[in-house]
């Protein structure tokens, strides 16, 4: 079984073909990848209309390179999976239109994925871990914890109720003068800081649910920024390195809540997977492998490159629906926006 997987929600586009091993995991044929960084790099931040343009430039090309790449002619394909959100609306058209449109010509089954689910099955294909597992997906636009039972069947036990983990990396750099994106940045710089010179705020620490909350976090970080007056080489190390350890702290400490919860409402979890850009973090790599090892979990990273956003995540998920026969038709609307878990969503506005 072999799929080509599209991946347009964000500022990475990605195409990918991926084959089913006897042995249950996937093998990555090819793995195409434009990162469209450098052209949102002078705006701070993902601008949407550069990224829907950027995704029509390079998209053909590089699931063209996807598919000869992976020795194959369309043909060949057994199916096309594309993300249909979340994500913004001008990419996730292009690439489900795209997506579609192959699946119409090659007259093979069209897959519409949920990229919260790519995320979250990416270790089955690289691990072969078995359900259930508790998933942490730490990205610049996602921050959720999630009971992973089954394909198209997740609990979210916590998301953030602000912002996004790796998004107050970003903002946290960009306070502090760094490049964009800030996270990898602030890393750095916190290799040589003192952890301990600011006192940051842990939000939530000790709350029974597995909810973040960061933008106080953020909030300090500029306050201490506005007092302190211009910042010393030195002082940014601090204050990046004393950020970096409030975050760890509370990414321990939500997790190991979700672990609590995973345990009273799902059983005994197979794994502890983490993934999304975030996932790059040393620190915080080191922060989960404690907290595995006290709970006695194994705990899985897929590669950095596996991590982020891909095309071979879309067309594994493509690979797990098709072979449960979850096909969809050409019908399917892109959806900017898709929770995982509708349930907690609505708990979460209040609306349930
Ligand atoms: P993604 O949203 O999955 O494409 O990942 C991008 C996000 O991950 C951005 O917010 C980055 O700043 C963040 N990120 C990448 N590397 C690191 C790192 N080493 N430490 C903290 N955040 C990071
Ligand atoms: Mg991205």
């Amino acid at each position: 079984m072999r799929v080509l997987g599209l991946e347009t929600t964000c500022d990475e586009t990605a195409a990918a073909v991926v084959e089913l091993k006897a042995s249950g995991g996937g093998l990555i044929l090819s793995n195409e990848i434009y990162s469209q960084t450098a052209e949102h790099a002078p705006f701070g931040g993902v601008v949407p209309e550069l990224a829907a343009r950027a995704h029509v430039e390079h998209l053909d090309v590089l699931m063209d390179r996807a598919v000869t790449g992976a020795g194959l002619r369309y043909g060949d394909l057994d199916a096309i999976a594309a993300a249909a959100g979340p994500g913004l609306i001008g990419g996730v058209m292009i690439g489900l239109t795209m997506g579609k449109t192959v699946a119409l010509a090659t007259g093979k089954p069209f897959i519409a994925v949920n990229h919260l689910e790519a995320h979250a099955l990416t270790a089955r294909m690289t691990d072969n871990v078995r359900f259930h597992y508790l998933l942490l997906l730490v990205s610049g636009g996602h921050t959720q914890l999630i009971a992973v039972k089954g394909v198209g069947d997740h609990l979210r036990l916590g998301t953030t109720i602000d912002d996004a983990v790796g998004e107050a990396f970003d903002k946290v750099g960009k306070l502090l003068g760094l490049p964009y994106p800030g996270g990898p940045h602030v890393e750095r710089k916190a290799l040589t800081g003192d952890p301990q010179r600011f006192a940051l705020p842990r939000p939530m620490l000790g709350r029974p649910n597995a909810d973040f909350s960061l933008s106080g976090l953020k909030t300090a970080v500029r306050l201490t920024v506005e007092r302190a007056g211009p910042l010393t080489q030195t002082d940014v190390a601090d204050l990046c390195a004393s950020f970096q350890a409030a975050v760890v702290d509370v990414i321990a400490d939500r997790t190991r809540a979700a672990l609590k919860a995973f345990r009273e409402k799902v059983g005994a979890p197979e794994a502890l997977v983490v993934a999304g850009g975030v996932a790059a973090n040393e620190s915080i790599r080191r922060g989960l492998q404690r907290l595995a090892q006290a709970a006695g979990l194994k705990l899985v990273t897929p590669s950095p490159a596996l991590c982020t956003d891909n095309g071979a995540m879309i067309a594994w998920t493509g690979i797990e629906r098709l072979r449960l026969g979850l096909v969809d038709d050409f019908a399917f609307a892109p959806r900017p926006r898709w929770p995982l878990d509708p349930d907690a969503e609505r708990a979460l506005n209040g609306k349930a």
